[in-house]
């Protein structure tokens, strides 16, 4: 059985009293929200920080609301997926990110696992989640106590995986974030949150708690969600396509956005495919030549499930599958059938 390291637990009940702690401690504290990620992690001794701080208690992180006049909707980083998924604005106006929000592990790990946690998971990687003795058995790796990237031992970098589910739905949609500190706070675009580092995957300092996300006005917008695992029941991404797109009465684009997630050591906006869209009908050839331009964006390495070519290439099929169903075509066919296709690909011959 793998256990805990001992460390000291502060629950405090305010954000200012948060970030007080975060300062005083430094980069040994750590925040918990749901601990469904950072627990495991910690078992496997990949993060051993000598103070937890918990946002369970936390006045204030579970808020939504809807802005004065503007209909932007602000979401508390404490809110659970599950909390994000029963709520109606989230379903109707942002079905991106309501997609992606219920396609996070499973309903037991939803009622814990919360947003914040969520766009600040852990990157990942075959050789890094693993025990402690499996990973002293190959020397450790340069994410975790060793010294060398046996994905690419010739990289500087550390190239795990960004797998967050919610993240490429939330940049597709325009959100931006609030991150607070005893410093003061500061507001960023949610895409400038990430780098493409597997190791400091996250431009938050250690003392910021990411309070809030806000998603802009979705009026004339349509957004969605398709994910890529092995597993249809749960399962981490291996893929993650998010699109929106606003367009006019006649169908013709007049703004648009994917994002990629699981592709990279960040969840990223696919430079050009905005202005690439924008002014077109999404016909059949506008969506192939759209999906063939995020294929050539995406860089999967060989450190999670599933063969990286057939990950690239497939890339285009699913932004394919995306912006049809913008389009309006009815995909709920092709979403049961990869379901279905991950299940049976796991059924003994
Ligand atoms: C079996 C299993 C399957 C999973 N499948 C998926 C999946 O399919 N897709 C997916 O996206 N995730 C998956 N997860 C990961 C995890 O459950 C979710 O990402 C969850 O949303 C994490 O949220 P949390 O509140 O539990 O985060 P925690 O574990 O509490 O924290 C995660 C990280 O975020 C930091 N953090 C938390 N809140 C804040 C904040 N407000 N401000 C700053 N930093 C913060 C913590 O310090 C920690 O580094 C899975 C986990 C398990 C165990
Ligand atoms: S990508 Fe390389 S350095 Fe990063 S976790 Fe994997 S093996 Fe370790």
């Amino acid at each position: 059985m793998m256990r805990l390291p001992w460390f000291e637990f502060r629950a405090p009940k305010s954000l200012a009293e948060a970030a007080r702690i975060l300062a005083a401690e430094g980069p040994r504290a750590m925040l918990i929200a749901g601990g469904t990620d950072l627990l495991p992690n910690m078992k496997r001794r990949h993060q051993a920080p000598s103070t937890l701080v918990s946002l369970r208690h936390v006045e204030g992180l579970k808020k939504i609301a809807n802005g004065k006049g503007t209909k932007d909707l602000t979401l508390g980083a404490g809110l659970t997926l599950n909390e994000i998924v029963a709520d109606p604005a989230v379903r109707g106006k942002y079905a991106g990110l309501w997609q992606a929000a219920a396609q996070v592990a499973t309903a037991h790990l939803r009622n814990m696992g919360t947003l914040g946690g969520n766009l600040c998971l852990d990157t990942r990687c075959n050789y890094y989640n693993q025990n402690y003795e499996w990973r002293k058995a190959i020397d450790f790796c340069m994410k975790k106590d060793g010294e060398t990237c046996w994905v690419a031992t010739a990289s500087k970098r550390c190239v795990a995986t960004s797998s967050t589910d919610t993240a490429p739905a939330l940049i597709a949609l325009g959100a931006s974030v609030r991150l607070l500190s005893s410093q003061g706070e500061r507001e960023v675009a949610l895409a400038d949150l990430y780098r493409n580092d597997g190791i400091d995957y996250l431009t938050r300092r250690p003392d910021e708690i990411l309070t809030e996300v806000k998603l802009p006005a979705a009026a004339g917008w349509k957004s969605t969600y398709w994910k890529l695992r092995r597993r249809g029941a749960f399962d981490f991404p291996v893929l993650g396509v998010a699109a929106a797109v606003k367009t006019a009465r006649d169908g013709t684009v007049e703004e648009a956005r994917i994002a990629l997630g699981a592709v990279a050591s960040r969840p990223f906006l696919v430079a050009g495919a905005g202005e690439f869209l924008t002014g077109k009908k999404l016909s059949d050839e506008v969506i192939a030549e759209a999906g063939a331009k995020a294929a050539a964006r995406a860089k999967p390495m060989d450190n999670t499930d599933l063969d990286i070519y057939w990950r690239k290439q497939v890339v285009a099929e699913f932004v394919g599958y995306a912006l049809r169903e913008i389009r309006g075509d009815d995909m709920s066919a092709t979403r049961l059938r990869i379901a279905r296709q991950t299940l049976a690909a796991l059924a003994p011959a």
